[in-house]
């Protein structure tokens, strides 16, 4: 039995987990950052908060006699990313990524494409109604414009309230469905959407619902890291790499 590390946070990591429990080579143990206040259950061994930078995760490797990792993290985890590219250099152990294709732009799709967050904020007119779906890291450059209304959907509601009339949070976990998702951008009035280029099929209702309803989106894109780690883009993929390394 070889144990592997995936790196989660990501519907594709819980998925991987349950593949890999149900095959009789590999332990999958999930490594999840700690940020959310009830974690999805995964299939597998489970640990969670960070390593400690590059030497604690070559630490762990060693420690744990991990055979392979798989990075399942959000294409947006750039840190972590990063991290287990060198850590794995380091301890020469294989990685691989497993990620999503960005989405792209179909008929009907009203996209303003923005590099990073501060962008997508400065981009964002006058009185606008928009509904941030950016995540609860980078919520600050939103709140600094005082001429917007924010619907800012979080997975864990945070400490902080929002002034009346200049926005609301709510608490949501996808996936969504794109019936909900109209309904909500209906019901709030919203008339943007901010969101990352994250691909994947949990997050996509949003964006087919923004289609629907005629409304525009800021699209923030996943930055490059251009590392050269071995990319997978679906279970079948990342499963396939594995079973290389045992014959
Ligand atoms: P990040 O900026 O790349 O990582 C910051 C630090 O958090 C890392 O250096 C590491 O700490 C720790 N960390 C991150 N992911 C970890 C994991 N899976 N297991 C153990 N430690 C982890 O990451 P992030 O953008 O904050 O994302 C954190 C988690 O949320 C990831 O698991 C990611 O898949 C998930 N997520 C992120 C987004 C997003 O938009 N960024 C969206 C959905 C889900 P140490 O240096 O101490 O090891």
């Amino acid at each position: 039995m070889h144990r592997v590390l995936i790196l989660g946070g990501t519907s594709e990591g819980a998925a991987l987990a349950d593949k890999l429990s149900a095959d009789p080579d590999f332990i999958p143990i999930t490594s999840l950052a700690g940020r959310t206040r009830e974690p999805k259950d995964v299939q597998g061994l489970l640990r969670q908060g960070g390593f400690g930078g590059v030497e604690g995760l070559v630490k762990y490797l060693k420690l744990e006699k991990v055979f392979a990792v798989l990075d399942a993290t959000h294409p947006f985890a750039t840190q972590i990313t990063k991290n287990a590219f060198f850590a794995c250099q380091i301890a020469k152990i294989p990685l691989a990524r497993l990620t999503r294709k960005p989405w792209v732009a179909e008929t009907g799709d009203d996209w303003d494409n923005v590099e990073n967050i501060e962008q997508a904020v400065a981009s964002i007119p006058v009185g606008a109604r928009v509904f941030v779906t950016t995540g609860r890291q980078e919520l600050e450059p939103y709140f600094k414009r005082d001429d917007i209304w924010t619907l800012v959907r979080v997975i864990d509601m945070p400490a902080k309230k929002l002034e009346l009339g200049t926005g609301k949070f709510i608490a949501g976990r996808g996936p969504f469905s794109v019936e909900d998702e109209v309904d909500l951008m209906r019901d709030y009035e919203v008339d943007l959407l901010v969101s990352k280029n994250s691909g994947g099929q949990s997050s996509y209702g949003k964006i087919i619902a923004a289609r629907r309803l005629g409304l525009p989106v800021i699209m923030v894109r996943a930055p490059e890291l251009n590392l050269g780690t071995v990319v997978c883009y679906s279970l079948h993929e990342a499963s396939d790499w594995l079973q290389g390394f045992l014959h």
